[in-house]
């Protein structure tokens, strides 16, 4: 199988709107605040760095729109269950939380 590279790109809120206006019909964004947003097509996620104020707003951001990524991946194709990929980017933070944390720890100690 072969996983091709995703690309992650910082955005603005304006360039982020010129994005969502040029491949979605405005009906299905508008007056939306647009946090991230994955594009299958180039395989590339943008993340808006006006609307993600914090670390660790971008970070949830990422980890969302990594998981839309996943599904596309797998060819699940359409709209995404909103729920499902929460749930995916939950997960995807707490490895990442236990990776910085916990992990890092038990190294440091010998454990
Ligand atoms: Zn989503």
């Amino acid at each position: 199988m072969v996983n091709r590279k995703w690309a992650v790109k910082l955005v603005t809120n304006a360039q982020m709107l010129a994005l969502m206006a040029s491949r979605y019909p405005k009906e299905s964004w508008n007056d939306v605040d647009i946090l991230g947003v994955t594009v299958r097509a180039t395989r590339t996620i943008y993340l808006n760095t006006t609307m993600n104020t914090t670390t660790e707003e971008l970070e949830h951001t990422f980890l969302h729109e990594l998981g839309h990524a996943m599904l596309y991946a797998n060819g699940v194709l359409g709209e995404h269950n909103e729920e499902l990929v929460e749930r995916l980017s939950g997960f995807l933070h707490q490895y990442e939380i236990t990776k910085r944390g916990e992990l890092n720890r038990g190294l440091e100690s010998g454990a």
